[in-house]
């Protein structure tokens, strides 16, 4: 029999990373009593290590077999590693199926309070109106049923908190945002953006990044260390853990509940609401149970549609709030395999060992099937890139002896970039509770149903030839280019798999991403997403999810209850 640990919240928030700490400081700061249940351990500055060398570690970063015993899956991107391993699930006691022959990579899977802003990349773009109404003006699946105008005002105000470096561009379809001064480029990358603009016409800037370059809320600009997804003392990067949950705490109105694995929401099927959560204590494994006003989900889409699908009851017996049917499915994340590299011309300067490191590299923006141009023949929607240069030593010079040594000090650049390209919602792409598996807290998991279509197949092919283009454009010698599929199937900007939309029939929330079924139930992650652009979802995730916190508090306060 569950305990029942407290009934005097108004809003409980599943999950405390990019969208959960925004949710839980957005009403708490408001006066909501608000509880946080994070299946994770609290995060804190101990637990950092950007400054700590490799030497210092008990198998100096160079023991990945060891990782690999326990997270297989979470080890297959470099993030999780000697540095942040216990950061991450660990993928034996929390495991999930693919069927055999289409494997699923699931990673960034943190159990760490501010889940994956802990390690993410932090690049931080808008989606514009090309991406909320695509569907209208391709004809494939559905248009967003909101638009770029209810959005702005809170990506102004989600990017003033973040604190982004970027350049503003004047591209309607990668609208600018409230920029912190930009980090310099390097001389490759202003090469590369100068002579690609000017013989392709194509814009590259710098990656619109929530790096900090002036001091915010206490928050000291990035000293240039280098290693941001093991944490920073200066909390000069966009983790959840250091910036909206403790706010929320500060308020004195939300409890942070860690170790608190929700398994599923709790209904009263006579009202028709939801009224509250079991969870799983990670550490005792002994069941409770809260109470509130609201639930919302943050868990990660995954995770967050996990809770829904194990919640089934008589009423919604596929799945709470799933009487469309459409709950799982439409699952939809980047394709990536597509890129290129070349070496520069150095241009004078000099390679050291511990030079700064920019935390923040480029970005290409989308160039394929833009308004007013004619669409491409090859496939619908588009891509964009993130690449990076670098200034090493000749680590591959011939010789030996005091030749040797003089050429090896002779520097050597080099520029990457690797396409983000967009994946059509498709109802095969899905995920299923697995009948047969249950995770160690007696979960059942997800079963992952995901495979590239004809149209990745043919952005993919794009993202090769058109990285060889810009690197030649750019002067680039030795180019490389690639484009392989992307099997095993993985990504790290999961989406879309509780979409939402106008017509209940055919989505799972509305547009506040507030349940068509059920009224005081929420989830406000990437589930929510109608479709995937090609820009890094996470800005839209955080403006997403305060704009639906203010219409539920609207709710709240007009009729006292939702
Ligand atoms: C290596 C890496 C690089 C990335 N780079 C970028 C980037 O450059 N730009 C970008 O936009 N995005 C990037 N992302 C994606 C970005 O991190 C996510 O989009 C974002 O963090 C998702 O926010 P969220 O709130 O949905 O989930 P998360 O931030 O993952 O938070 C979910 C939280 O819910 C908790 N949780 C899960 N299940 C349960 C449960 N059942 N009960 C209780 N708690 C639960 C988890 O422990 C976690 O703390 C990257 C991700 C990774 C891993
Ligand atoms: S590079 Fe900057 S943001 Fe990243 S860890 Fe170092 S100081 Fe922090």
């Amino acid at each position: 029999m569950p305990a029942e640990k407290n009934s005097t919240f108004d809003v409980l928030v599943v999950g405390s990373g990019a969208s959960g700490g925004w949710a839980a400081k957005r009403l708490s700061e408001a006066g909501l009593k608000v509880a946080i249940v994070e299946a994770g351990r609290p995060q804190s500055d101990n637990n950092f290590s950007e400054h700590k060398p490799a030497f210092d570690l008990k198998y100096r970063n160079m023991a990945p077999e060891i990782i690999r015993k326990t997270r297989p899956i979470q080890s297959h991107f470099d993030v999780c590693n000697e540095y942040t391993q216990d950061w991450f699930v660990n993928d034996l006691d929390e495991p999930y199926t693919t069927p055999a022959d289409n494997p699923f990579h699931w990673m960034g899977r943190l159990r760490m309070t501010g889940g994956r802003t802990n390690v993410w990349g932090r690049v931080s773009l808008r989606f514009s109106d090309a991406d909320f109404k695509a569907a209208s003006l391709d004809g494939h699946g559905e248009d967003w049923p909101l638009s770029y105008s209810d959005l702005a005002p809170y990506y102004d105000l989600v990017e003033k908190y973040v604190g982004v470096t970027g350049m503003a561009e004047g591209l309607e379809h990668l609208p600018d945002g409230q920029f912190q001064p930009p980090m310099p480029l390097t001389c490759q990358e202003s090469v590369f953006r100068e002579r690609v603009k000017q013989k392709l016409g194509r814009t590259v800037t710098l990656a619109r990044s929530a790096n900090l370059t002036r001091p915010i809320n206490g928050r000291g600009p990035c000293h240039y260390c280098g290693p941001c997804d093991r944490g920073c003392v200066t909390h000069s990067y966009f983790n959840a853990a250091f910036t909206t949950v403790p706010d929320a705490l500060n308020t004195g109105n939300c409890t942070l509940i860690s170790n608190a694995m929700v398994h599923k929401v709790l209904m009263d099927p006579a009202s028709n609401r939801a009224r509250g959560l079991l969870y799983v204590d990670r550490v005792t494994r002994k069941s409770y149970e809260l109470f509130a006003r609201a639930v919302i989900l943050c868990a990660q889409s995954q995770e967050s549609v996990r809770v829904l699908l194990n919640s089934a009851t008589r009423e919604y017996p596929n799945g709470l709030a799933n009487s469309s049917g459409v709950l799982g499915h439409y699952l939809t994340a980047h394709v990536r395999s597509g890129g290129g590299s070349g070496d520069f011309p150095t241009l004078g300067a000099k390679h050291t060992l511990g030079a700064p490191v920019k935390p923040v590299g480029i970005y290409v923006a989308r160039f394929r099937n833009l308004k007013g141009e004619p669409p491409y023949k090859k496939f619908i929607r588009g891509f964009g890139y993130e690449g990076e240069s670098g200034l090493d030593f000749n680590w591959r010079a011939p010789g030996f002896g005091a030749a040797y040594k003089q050429a090896v000090l002779e520097p050597r650049a080099s520029l990457n970039v690797t396409g983000f390209g967009e994946v059509l919602p498709r109802w095969d792409n899905f995920v299923e509770l697995d009948p047969q598996l249950k995770d160690i807290y007696g979960i059942p998991v997800l079963k992952i149903h995901m495979s590239d279509g004809e149209n990745e197949r043919a952005m993919i092919q794009d993202m090769g030839d058109s990285a060889g283009e810009m690197l030649e454009a750019a002067g680039a010698k030795n180019i490389r280019t690639y484009a392989h599929p992307s099997a095993p199937r993985w990504a790290l900007h999961e989406a879309g798999i509780a979409r939402m939309g106008a017509d209940p029939k055919k989505s799972v929330l509305n547009q506040f991403q507030q349940s068509h079924d059920i009224k005081n139930l929420f989830v406000m992650d990437a589930s929510g997403f109608t479709s995937n652009p090609c820009q890094n979802p996470t800005l839209t995730i955080m403006s997403l999810c305060v704009r639906s916190c203010d219409y539920l508090m609207g709710e709240l306060k007009r009729s006292g209850s939702l």
